[in-house]
C-alpha cells in the first residue's frame, strides 16, 4: 500500500528502485499497449496502477511535479524520464530501447568481447549489439604452413562450406554438361576446365562476403578487432595485431568462439608437403594427381569434386568412411565415387611424405603403411590431410581465466553454453558435446545473446540437427542412423522403410537407375515414429531441410504415407515406402 507513504516518495523510492517503471492505469488501453510491448521484449518492469490505490491522483499530481507529465502511462528506465506511449514505441521502432533499458552497470570497457569472428561470433555480437550492448569482435588468421590466409568470416566462408559447395556445383556442372548431349544440347564431347578461373570467380565472391561482414558489424556499432586475442585474467584479455600492436581490454563477459584448425599427421614432410582444406580452395595452380588422407566429410567431399573436375584422385582410408553416419549408405558413397573415378586406399595410414619434384604443383612420394604391415608407395601432385580438426583453445589464456577444458581440447560447457567460468560462454566447434556445423553455431550465438540481454529462455537443440555430405551423390540425413537407432532402441524395435530411386532427370541421361537411396529407421513400440532420415541422391541438401522439421515434430511412418507427394520429384519416394528392411524384398528402382 501507498496510502501512508508522502506521493512524491512513492514516485521517487518507485523510479529508484525499478529499472523499468510503469505509472499506469488497468483500464487504460495505451497503458496495456506499453506493458504488452515490454511483456514482448521480455523486459521485467513494475506498474503502480494509480486508479487502484486510494491516493492514485496524489501521485499523479507528484509526477507532473518531476516530470512534467500528468498522464499514464509515464515510464521511466534506469531512472531517466522516458514519456508516454508513443514515446516509448517511437524508441522502440528506432531501436532505442534496449539499449536503454540494458544500459551497464559495470566498469568494464565492453559489456561483450566475442573472440572468433566465425559463424557463431558474428551471430553472436551482432544480436547482442541489436539488444544493445556495447560488444567487440577479434577475429585473426593464423596463416597456414604454407602462408594462406583470409578475412573476417571464420572458417565456413573462407575455407568451409561456400567455396566446398561452389567447387561440388563446378563439378556437379561438368556431369550435367555430358547429360546435356543427351538433352539436345550439341556440347562438345571434350570439355576442359580452367582451374584458376574457378578458384577467381570463387576467391572474388568469398572477398565480397568478407567486406559485407565488415560492413555489418560496422552498422551495428560492434568494434572489429583484426587481431589475436588472448586472456590475462578472467575479464582481460590482450589483442595483438598482425603489426605486433597489443591493447588490453577489459569485458563484463567473452564468447569464445574460435572455431578450429586441420590436424596434421605426426609422420615427417607432413606440414613441410601436405596441404589442407585450409589452402586448396584458393590453391593458385590446380593440384594435379591428388591423394587425400581421411575418409570423413572434408576428405570425400573433397574428393568428390577433384575428381568431378577431371583430377586423378585417391583416398586414403585408415579404417572406415564417415565414422558416425549410417555404414550402409556411407559403403554407397564409396562405391559411387568409385565408380566414377575415386581409387581407394583401404586400411592405410602414411608414414612418410617427401617431395621428388619442385614446381607447382610439384610432385610427392608417399609411403603408407596397410594393417597387415605391407608398404604402400604412390606418387601424387599434391597431398590433401583431412585426419580431423583440434579446436583453437591452446595458446588463448584460457588457463588464465580458468576455464576448463576436455581432453580433446574442447570448451567443457554446461546447459547454455556457459563454461566453469560463469560470465566466459564457448560456443560452435571449440564447444565440447556441440557439432561441427554453421547453423549450428548461429543459432547458439543468437539464442545465447536472447538469454543474456533479453531474457528469453530458448535453449539451442542440438538434437535432430538435419546435415549433408556433399559428395557427388549428395547425402542427406537428419536424426539416427541405423546402427545408432539399433543400438537405443534394440533391433526388434526398429522397422527400416528403404527404397532406390532414380531421379527422373537421370533417365534420359542414360544414368544409373539405383545408385540414389531413400531410407526411413522407425520405432515399432513408438508407433513407428521416424527417428533417422537418409536419402542419398541429387539435391539431397534441400530435400533433407524440408522434411527434418517433421522429425522435429515427432512425425510417424503414417504421417509420411499421409503426405502427398509433389510428381515428378525425387523427395516424393518418401511418401511411398513400403518395403521393410526385415522383408527382404528387392528395392531396385520401379519407374513412374
Ligand atoms: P569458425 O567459423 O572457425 O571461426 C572462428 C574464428 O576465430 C576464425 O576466424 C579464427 O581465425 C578466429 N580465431 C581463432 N582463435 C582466435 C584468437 N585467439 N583471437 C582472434 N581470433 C581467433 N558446416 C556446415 O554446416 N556445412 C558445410 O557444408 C560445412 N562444410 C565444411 C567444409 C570444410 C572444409 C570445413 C573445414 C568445415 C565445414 N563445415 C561445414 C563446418 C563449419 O565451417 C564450422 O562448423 C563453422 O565454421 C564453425 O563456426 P565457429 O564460429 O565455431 O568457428
Ligand atoms: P573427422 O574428425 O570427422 O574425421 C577424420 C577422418 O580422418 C576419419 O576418417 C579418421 O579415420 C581419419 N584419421 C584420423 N586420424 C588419422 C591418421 N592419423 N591417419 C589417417 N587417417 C586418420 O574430421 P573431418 O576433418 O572430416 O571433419 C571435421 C568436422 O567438420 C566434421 O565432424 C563435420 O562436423 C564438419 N564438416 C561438416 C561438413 C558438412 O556439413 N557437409 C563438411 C565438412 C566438415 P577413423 O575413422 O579411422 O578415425
Amino acid at each position: 500500500t501507498t496510502d501512508n507513504i508522502n506521493p512524491g516518495e512513492v514516485v521517487d523510492k518507485s523510479i529508484a528502485q525499478n529499472k523499468v517503471m510503469i505509472f499506469s492505469k488497468s483500464s487504460c488501453p495505451f497503458c496495456l499497449k506499453i506493458k504488452d510491448l515490454f511483456k514482448s521484449l521480455n523486459v521485467e518492469y513494475v506498474a503502480l496502477e494509480l486508479d487502484q490505490i486510494n491516493n492514485g491522483a496524489e501521485i499523479q499530481n507528484a509526477l507532473l511535479e518531476k516530470s512534467g507529465q500528468r498522464t499514464v502511462p509515464n515510464v521511466y528506465i534506469n531512472g531517466e524520464h522516458i514519456g508516454g506511449a508513443d514515446k516509448t514505441i517511437s524508441l522502440h521502432t528506432q531501436g532505442e530501447l534496449l539499449p536503454l533499458i540494458n544500459k551497464s552497470s559495470h566498469s568494464y570497457d565492453y559489456d561483450m568481447v566475442v573472440i572468433g569472428g566465425g559463424s557463431g561470433g558474428l551471430a553472436a555480437s551482432k544480436e547482442s549489439a541489436n539488444l544493445g550492448m556495447k560488444v567487440a569482435v577479434c577475429d585473426f588468421v593464423t596463416p597456414t604452413p604454407k602462408g594462406t590466409t583470409w578475412g573476417l568470416g571464420g572458417t565456413c566462408v573462407n575455407v568451409g562450406c561456400i567455396p566446398k559447395k561452389l567447387m561440388h556445383q563446378s563439378a556437379i556442372l561438368g556431369g550435367e554438361l555430358k547429360d546435356s548431349r543427351e538433352y539436345g544440347w550439341d556440347t562438345p564431347e571434350t570439355v576442359t576446365h580452367d582451374w584458376g578461373r574457378m578458384v577467381e570467380a570463387i576467391q572474388n565472391h568469398i572477398g565480397s562476403l568478407n567486406w559485407g561482414y565488415r560492413v555489418a558489424l560496422r552498422e551495428k556499432k560492434v568494434d572489429y578487432l583484426n587481431a589475436y586475442a588472448t586472456f590475462t585474467d578472467p575479464h582481460t584479455i590482450k589483442t595483438v595485431d598482425r603489426r605486433g600492436k597489443e591493447k588490453i581490454i577489459t569485458s563484463d563477459k567473452f564468447l569464445v568462439a574460435t572455431g578450429g584448425r586441420p590436424r596434421y599427421p605426426d609422420i615427417p614432410g607432413a606440414k613441410d608437403h601436405t596441404i589442407t582444406s585450409d589452402d586448396i580452395f584458393s590453391l593458385p595452380h590446380a593440384p594435379g594427381k591428388t591423394l587425400l588422407v581421411g575418409a570423413s566429410y572434408i576428405s570425400l567431399e573433397c574428393a568428390g569434386f577433384l575428381a568431378g573436375l577431371g583430377y586423378d584422385t585417391t583416398v586414403m582410408v585408415r579404417s572406415i568412411l564417415l565414422r558416425g553416419f549410417d555404414q550402409q549408405i556411407a559403403e554407397k558413397i564409396g562405391t559411387y565415387m568409385e565408380q566414377h573415378g575415386v581409387k581407394f586406399i583401404r586400411g592405410a595410414v602414411p608414414t612418410n611424405i617427401e617431395k621428388i619434384e619442385e614446381g607447382t604443383p610439384g610432385k610427392l612420394r608417399v609411403t603408407a603403411k596397410t594393417t597387415d604391415g605391407e608398404e604402400v608407395v604412390g606418387e601424387y601432385n599434391t597431398v590433401v590431410v583431412a585426419i580431423g580438426r583440434d579446436p583453437c583453445t591452446s595458446g588463448i589464456g584460457l588457463e588464465n581465466a580458468g576455464v576448463d577444458l576436455a581432453k580433446n581440447g574442447k570448451v567443457v560447457v554446461e546447459k547454455g553454453e556457459q563454461s566453469s567460468v560463469p560470465h566466459i560462454y564457448a560456443i560452435g566447434d571449440v564447444m565440447e558435446g556441440g557439432l561441427e556445423l554453421t547453423p549450428v553455431a548461429i543459432q547458439a550465438g543468437r539464442l545465447l545473446a536472447r538469454r543474456l540481454y533479453r531474457k528469453d529462455s530458448l535453449q539451442t537443440d542440438y538434437v535432430n540437427v538435419p546435415t549433408t555430405v556433399f559428395t557427388p551423390l549428395e547425402y542427406g540425413c537428419c536424426g539416427l542412423s541405423e546402427e545408432a537407432a539399433i543400438d537405443k532402441y534394440g533391433e526388434d524395435d526398429i522397422e527400416v522403410y528403404h527404397s532406390s530411386y532414380q531421379p527422373l532427370e537421370f533417365t534420359v541421361a542414360h544414368r544409373p537407375e539405383n545408385d540414389c537411396y531413400a531410407k526411413l529407421v522407425c520405432v515399432k513400440s513408438e508407433n513407428e515414429k521416424v527417428v533417422g532420415f537418409h536419402i542419398l541422391g541429387p539435391n539431397a541438401g534441400e530435400i533433407t531441410q524440408g522434411f527434418s522439421i517433421g522429425l522435429k515434430l515427432g512425425a510417424t511412418k503414417a504421417d509420411f504415407d499421409n503426405l502427398i507427394g509433389i510428381h515428378p520429384t525425387a523427395a516424393e519416394i518418401f511418401t511411398t515406402l513400403n518395403i521393410t528392411k526385415r522383408s527382404g524384398k528387392d528395392v531396385s528402382a520401379q519407374g513412374c
